[in-house]
């Protein structure tokens, strides 16, 4: 890291004290953005880094519920705008009892590159609460949902903050955010949110944006090295949103996801992993892995243990955060994975990264491979901005366009700075330098 960075990302340890994630997504950037840096003395003079590592706003709020029960809670909601400079504030909220300040500003700080480099017009935000979903009923997830929004109304808006969803927020809880922001403004916004329901202004292939579009990452990855994702073994972590439409498209390309896990632990289907009953299992049941095997007798259900030692040649960790360490990139490395592509945010930890590099394993960092997501919200945004809606076809195509592009903009600005192949600087280098000139050009703000 230059020294003039050093500095800065001195401060932003000590400023921001006891958030391990958010220095960690900083610390990535902040290494390697020195050749741009370098080329650029303009962004050192106006301060951008130092800018571009403070949120704009940080919104904290008390969240609180009564249960089936009638007992009361009390919940803490959170909504980090990031950076306004390339659009409104973009990104989804997090329910899970994981949830503090740290975590939304690690994905906000992360949301604000990755949506430079979707090349559309939007910025960075996050947010969340610390509310475990799990085990509720939908009413009392409604109730959540919509003491939520009570607050949350008056900082979001189709032109200022758009949220949608992330782990633990799907399209029932989109739903109520939704109903209730409509009820206390009066007014039918339609682009105050994305991830919507197709009978209320969704778009098509919003749901499956984020896994399809990791997965046609993968493969324009593998192409460039010599062949596609067709007849390669997967292994894909999580079973949630991104991971269940991973698998599926991993299926339509040819190849092969044999394993996939939850938070209880990993299902092996070597024959394939049957889309349709985890999509039972999960989407409508919202039940454990478990129940797997008791449908498909071949399979291996094992708890307590990581997927990444089942062998494969491509891994899609679709799970969380720092799912990825040290042993597991070993785990990874003895199975003969040849590619990693993060479907979720950061899951590979730094000391992973460099054992899977040292390796020659390739690897995609999520803020690329994944803005599939947020970019089919974009489009989402767009359609309702227009009154128009496009058919799945037509929006699967420009999402299969947005990831190549994403793919060929890492690519050659990582030969650019003369470092082929390494998609972590490629990503890095344009997102940073897309936001940097807007700032540059906003003035001192
Ligand atoms: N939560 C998703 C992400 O991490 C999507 C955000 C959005 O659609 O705004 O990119």
């Amino acid at each position: 890291m230059p020294a003039t960075v050093e500095t800065v990302f001195a401060s932003v340890v000590a400023r921001n004290p006891g958030e391990p994630e958010f220095h960690q997504a900083v610390r990535e950037v902040l290494e390697s953005i020195g050749p741009a840096l370098a080329r650029h003395p303009e962004y050192t003079e106006a301060r951008i880094v130092e800018r571009i590592c403070e949120p704009e706003r940080q919104v904290i709020f008390r969240v609180p519920w009564e249960d089936d029960r009638g007992r009361i809670h009390t919940n803490r909601g959170f909504r980090v705008e990031f950076n306004s400079a390339l659009g409104p504030f973009k990104g989804g909220l997090r329910f899970h009892p994981s949830v503090y300040l740290g975590i939304v500003k690690f994905l906000g700080f992360e949301q604000t590159f990755k949506n430079a480099l979707t090349g559309l017009s939007i910025g960075g935000g996050k947010g969340g609460a610390d509310f475990d979903p799990k085990g509720r009923s939908d009413r009392e997830v409604m109730r959540f949902c919509q003491s939520f929004m009570t607050e949350l109304y008056r900082h979001i808006g189709a032109e200022t903050d758009v949220p949608a969803g992330d782990v633990g927020v799907g399209g029932r809880e989109i739903g109520y955010l939704f109903g209730q922001y409509k009820r206390i403004t009066n007014r039918y916004e339609s682009g105050v949110l994305t991830g919507k329901g197709l009978a209320y202004g969704g778009a098509q292939v919003r749901r499956e944006a984020t896994g399809y579009g990791a997965v046609f990452f993968a493969d324009e990855m593998l192409s460039r090295a010599g062949g596609g994702l067709d007849g390669k073994r997967v292994v894909v972590s999580g079973s949630g949103n991104v991971a269940i439409y991973a698998i599926e498209k991993v299926h339509q390309l040819g190849g092969r996801v044999v394993a996939c896990s939850d938070s209880s632990g990993y299902v092996h289907d070597d024959k394939g992993i049957d889309l349709e009953l985890l999509r039972e299992l999960k989407e409508q049941r919202r039940a454990r892995l478990d129940d797997y095997a008791r449908h498909v007798r071949h399979a291996r259900v094992v708890s307590g243990r990581t997927v990444w030692e089942v062998p494969c040649e491509v891994a899609l960790p679709c799970a969380t955060q720092n799912e990825i360490g040290g042993a597991e990139a070993a785990a990874l490395v003895a199975g003969g994975c040849v590619a990693v592509v993060e479907g979720a945010n950061m899951p590979t930890t730094p000391e992973a990264v460099r054992i899977l590099a040292g390796a020659g394993v390739r690897f995609a960092p999520g803020k690329a491979a994944n803005a599939g997501g947020v970019a089919v919200s974009a489009l989402e945004m767009r359609q309702n901005a227009s009154r128009e809606s496009w058919t799945f076809d037509e929006s699967e195509q420009r999402l299969r366009g947005i990831m190549r592009d994403i793919h060929d903009r890492c690519w050659n600005t990582a030969e650019e700075y003369g470092l082929p192949g390494d998609y972590v600087a490629g990503a890095n280098i344009d997102g940073f330098r897309r936001v940097a000139e807007a700032m540059l050009a906003h003035g001192l703000i």
